[in-house]
């Protein structure tokens, strides 16, 4: 399939970031194979750009499809901390997530990703009753999408010794599959909920195996004060040095939130050379604190972009992630190019190094995961304005079409993938209704 956009601004993402004016792009066996200003047919579909910029589709690093259901669900106590937050919702809702609860909330979130124009998520899960085949259930939906996913299970104690064990054996299993099957949709991180629901013992077992199995760890860190507090009253160490000392921290892995690493963890972070996915609705949500973002990428931490499932529009976030940042420094200049990076440069750099060849930039040989949207920009777009156009602008138009993997998934904002929306809500609301009466 030779896919051709022609007629369209090229907004290409990475460092620096280009604008490309009148180039045509194709798309071939799932790559980008050529940015030209003319290229030569045939081919098998063109699509007119006219009126849009065409962009890499976007990258969350932190999500938890798992999360949908809670949509609307208003039974639980106000929470007066995060650890009631977890008490009183999060802990209450995943213990009772059946499997069918599980690959509905993915398929759910997966098609807003594709109205969103986001093609790959880095997704964190947790199921406690019903550990065994739940990422295969997730799998199933990404495959159904057409998007990207990278998965894994958040092993932890909160639940007793045979739920770690099954935790254990579910990113195993999931692991090996991937590595198996090579599938350019899926891949797998080792999965801890955070230092503070994790014995010593447990983080050794997760850190021999993910090891044995190659692949690096995804885990909540510092997200709260209390996590911090806990980890040093019991076991003496910052929730970052105790990871560090088990061995889970390291190039490969994924730090969620470090809301409260001090400096010394982030120097820690720094050498290890931990991506850390910053998610800055979910911390104000939860009144947890805000990062100091432009701390950590002065010390040299790869801070990329996550969610924490409460969106999967990545500008959103990245608006959000810009407000709160001045707010947390009292500046109202500080921060624009450390969190348009952590998007732009760092989650493509995330995806990249995850799937072992290049995703989220418009380049030759990287993959065709790439969005049309709507836009007219009303003042000059080039190289030196497109991160204002992406923020202020870009950010409040319409994702016309998504391609991933040189499928087209959405045209002219019609869904092209077998999966009915409307009867997919109507059972997702169904199965909510079952999840909220045994809540
Ligand atoms: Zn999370």
């Amino acid at each position: 399939m030779r896919i051709l956009i022609q007629n369209g601004t090229l907004i290409t993402f990475g460092s620096p970031c280009r604008v490309l004016e009148g180039h045509s792009i194709l798309l071939e066996d799932g790559r980008i194979a050529k940015i030209a200003p003319h290229i030569e047919g045939p081919f098998d579909r063109v699509l007119d750009a006219r009126g849009q910029v065409v962009m890499p589709g976007f990258v969350n690093a932190h999500m938890h499809f798992y999360s949908t259901l809670v949509r609307g669900l208003g039974k639980a106590e106000p929470s007066a901390n995060f650890q009631e937050v977890l008490d009183h919702l999060w802990w209450r809702l995943d213990r009772k997530l059946s499997l069918d609860d599980v690959a509905v909330s993915a398929e759910v979130m997966l098609v807003e990703a594709i109205r969103k124009g986001t093609t790959t998520l880095v997704d964190h899960h947790a199921s406690p009753g019903a550990v065994k085949g739940s990422l295969d259930r997730i799998a199933r939906a990404v495959k159904q999408t057409g998007l990207r996913a990278c998965l894994c299970y958040e092993l932890s104690d909160r639940d007793g010794d045979r739920i770690i064990d099954e935790g254990l054996e579910e990113n195993s299993d999931f692991a090996k599959r991937c590595a198996r099957e090579q599938d350019p949709q899926l891949r797998a991180l080792f999965g801890l909920h955070a230092a503070f629901t994790l014995s010593d013992r447990s983080l050794d077992r997760a850190s021999a195996l993910g090891r044995e199995l190659g692949i690096g760890f995804h885990v909540h860190v510092a997200e709260a004060a209390s996590d911090v507090a806990f980890n040093r009253e019991h076991h003496g160490l910052s929730s970052v040095a105790r990871l560090d000392a088990h061995g889970i921290l390291g190039p490969k892995s994924l730090a969620g939130h470090c809301v409260h690493a001090d400096s010394a963890d982030m120097d820690l972070l720094a050498r290890r050379g931990t991506f850390v996915a910053h998610n800055p609705q979910s911390n104000l949500n939860n009144a947890v604190g805000i990062a100091s973002v432009v701390e950590m990428v002065q010390r040299g931490v790869r801070v990329g972009l996550g969610t924490d499932a409460m969106t999967v529009n990545m500008l959103e976030e990245l608006r959000v992630g810009l407000f709160a940042q001045h707010l947390r420094q009292d500046n109202p200049s500080c921060g624009f190019m450390e969190l348009t990076n952590s998007l732009f440069v760092r989650n493509p750099e995330l995806a990249s190094q995850l799937w072992g060849f290049p995703i989220g930039r418009l380049e030759e040989g990287a993959a065709a995961d790439v969005i049309l949207v709507d836009y007219y920009p009303p003042t000059p777009l080039d190289d030196t304005t497109a991160l204002g156009h992406l923020v202020f602008g870009i950010s409040q138009a319409t994702v016309n079409t998504t391609i991933c993997g040189g499928h087209i998934l959405m045209e002219g904002r019609r869904l092209e993938i077998d999966v009915d929306e409307a009867a997919l809500a109507a059972r997702s609301r169904e199965l909510a209704k079952g999840l909220w009466e045994r809540f």
